[in-house]
């Protein structure tokens, strides 16, 4: 079976987002190997690559490609800023560990558990050391593409214009319209990357390109809000030119068993109960995470702690050591138990 995480981080990330479950892993087998605990299946701890994307894109390359090996050509010639390609990448940091013996990982896995930081501020502000999670959002990524007339800023009057910002910016003001009358249904909605043409301060923009990233435990929530997308850009009608979207990145939502979560629950309840901790909590993660590519491999689940204040990917990621210590523990016993299976 296996556990573990991601051991990249992003440009200004904390020392907890994924190398704590890497590193609670080797605790895990260094506790069974001193308490001299002989599992039934051997025991696996994985510091997949690049989960982040912020060097090389896509994100989560190491699990998806175990999951998935035909991924592995595009992921080599994928390159970084400087044109480096990952493929290369990847060699050299090998070749720089030529000392370390190498083996196949085990291949399928009967199961695998990833202990993790919430990166949230649900546990925290519940008082609550341990998180069951049951499971990952669904995410739509979309690129909307609007395009007017470039025209003099001074000279154009206001009636004889076809600014594509103004289109752009009509369509975002529905969105955020749509996204707050379906706060209750925690939509979570990001319009994070605009390319202006020709982003000139005296010239009206003759086009505008922005992203959507939009979230939701419930996929219909999703489509409901495609609905409402395609209502907005039919509303729009720019005097001249027009808009165009494309959905470019889409997943359903991960659900991770049921037969899982009961067992990461018991684990999580007896390393809290020790403690003299309160119940552990169930509760959905905002964030991808490898786990959502081993879903598709074997039974997967994963653990969280808590995030002061809710942090992360900032050097201010902190959690409690307790709350890191009985996170470990929990792994332990959910990996012991997964182990015997
Ligand atoms: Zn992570």
């Amino acid at each position: 079976m296996l556990t573990g995480s991601h051991a990249d981080t992003q440009p200004v990330g904390g020392k907890l987002d994924g190398a704590y479950g890497v590193l609670a892993g080797l605790e895990v087998i260094a506790a069974l190997n001193e308490a001299g605990i002989e599992t039934l299946r051997p025991i696996e701890v994985v510091a997949w690559t690049n989960e982040e994307g912020s060097r090389f894109g896509p994100g989560a390359m190491g699990s998806s490609a175990f999951v998935d090996p035909a991924c592995l050509p595009a992921y080599r010639a994928s390159v970084d800023g400087a044109n480096i390609r990952f493929g290369d990448a990847l060699d050299a940091a090998l070749a720089a560990m030529d000392d370390v013996p190498r083996r196949p990982m085990q291949r399928p896995m009967s199961a695998c558990v990833e202990l993790h930081i919430e990166q949230g501020p649900v546990l925290e502000r519940a008082l609550v050391p341990l998180g069951v999670v049951t499971g990952i959002q669904s995410v739509r990524w979309y690129r909307v593409e609007c395009t007017g007339m470039m025209a003099h800023a001074g000279t154009t009057p206001m009636g004889e214009r076809s600014d594509a910002m103004a289109t752009a910016v009509g369509i975002a003001h529905q969105l955020y319209a749509y996204a707050t009358a379906e706060a209750a249904s925690q939509l979570r909605l990001t319009l994070g990357r605009w390319q202006v043409g020709p982003n000139s301060v005296n010239t009206i923009p003759g086009k505008v390109e922005f992203t959507i990233d939009v979230r939701c435990v419930d996929e219909a929530v999703l489509t409901r809000f495609e609905a409402r997308l395609d209502a907005a850009i039919a509303q729009a009608r720019p005097r001249q030119g027009g808009i165009t979207y494309q959905c470019f990145f889409r997943r359903p939502p991960t659900h991770f068993p049921a037969a899982m979560l009961n067992l990461i629950e018991r684990a999580c309840a007896r390393a809290s109960e020790q403690a003299s901790q309160g119940k552990p909590l169930h509760l959905t993660s905002g964030a991808f995470h490898d786990a959502m590519y081993l879903a598709e491999h074997c039974p997967t689940a994963m653990i969280f702690v808590p995030s002061k204040g809710g942090i992360s990917h900032n050097a201010a990621e902190e959690t409690a050591p307790h709350e890191l210590f009985l996170g470990a523990q929990a792994l332990a016993y959910t990996v012991a138990a997964l182990a015997n299976q």
